[in-house]
């Protein structure tokens, strides 16, 4: 299984799987289809299927183009607002493509209908791999805008923290510097965020991506995955895991903020609504 990881818009990644037997192809989160089938045609693979992981315009806007330049393509979500969807799927579902087998963890909280990936090969040495959207970031979390804390705190803590020590982290952004400095700001004397950010800072200068991390190194610097430790409940002011999951994603949410890519239609919308109401005051 090989991942090649593409960035695209401001800082999302997509991702494209390869079952290097078969040369199948599976791509998580297309949503720059031209980009897409440049890298499928350079690495000389067949592209059958996308994994999206929620309905957000910067992972799912590719579908419906992909699908018209693709025939037959394979679109799989959790969620029917994803865009050209021909498979809904169900926590726990598993897909197989030739020797990669795919599980698919739900994880609401940054939407509802978000769905991970987890993929690893029969037979093969090799870690697995996680393909966790804006649930899981490196160093942190997507933001609550659908979910409550209490799902959020299942999604990262059952749904994804009880998978393999050693699966690889495969993120939906690269906003791991950013995610850091809050980590850093909960946990002031964690050495491990501090060599973390450092590490992240200097891949950021050269522009080489964060990802993958390994979900047991994620434990020793996420905060959202420590709410149990005690600096983490320290800084929280608050001692029961749902809580401290509240309080962290507030604080989260009033530091400097990574802004979603806005829809270009809800923009124009917008613009519309406005130049109503400016029409109805005339
Ligand atoms: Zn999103």
């Amino acid at each position: 299984m090989k991942v090649k990881v593409i960035s695209v818009l401001e800082d999302n990644y997509m991702y494209l799987v390869i079952e290097e037997n078969t040369r199948e192809a599976i791509a998580v989160d297309a949503a720059v289809p031209k980009r897409l089938l440049e890298i499928v045609q350079k690495e000389g693979v067949k592209l059958t299927t996308v994994l999206t992981t929620h309905h957000h315009w910067d992972h799912s806007r590719g579908n419906e183009e992909l699908m018209q330049l693709c025939p037959g393509l394979q679109v799989y979500g959790a969620d029917e607002r994803i865009g050209a969807l021909t498979h809904k799927l169900t926590h726990n579902q598993e897909l197989k493509f030739g020797a990669i087998c795919v599980r698919c963890l739900l994880t609401p909280g940054h939407t509802l209908g978000h769905m991970c990936y987890f993929m690893w090969e029969d037979n093969c040495p090799d870690a697995p791999a996680v393909f966790s959207g804006d649930a899981l970031f490196i160093g942190g979390c997507g933001r609550l805008l659908e979910g409550t804390p209490e799902q959020m705190y299942r999604s990262l803590n059952e749904a994804l923290g009880t998978l393999p020590k050693e699966t690889k982290v495969f993120c939906g952004h690269e906003h791991t510097v950013r995610n850091l400095k809050f980590a850093l700001k909960v946990e002031p004397d964690n050495e491990t965020v501090k060599t973390k950010l450092a590490w992240a800072k200097a891949r950021d200068d050269d522009d080489i991506p964060t990802v993958p991390s390994t979900l047991g190194e994620e434990f020793h610097y996420n905060p959202f995955l420590r709410v149990a430790e005690e600096s983490v409940q320290k800084f929280t002011g608050k001692k029961d895991p749902v809580e401290v999951m509240k309080v962290l994603h507030k604080e989260n949410d009033n530091f400097k903020k990574p802004v979603e890519p806005l829809d270009p239609r809800a923009v124009l919308a917008l613009e519309w609504g406005l130049l109503g109401s400016l029409v109805q005051k005339k």
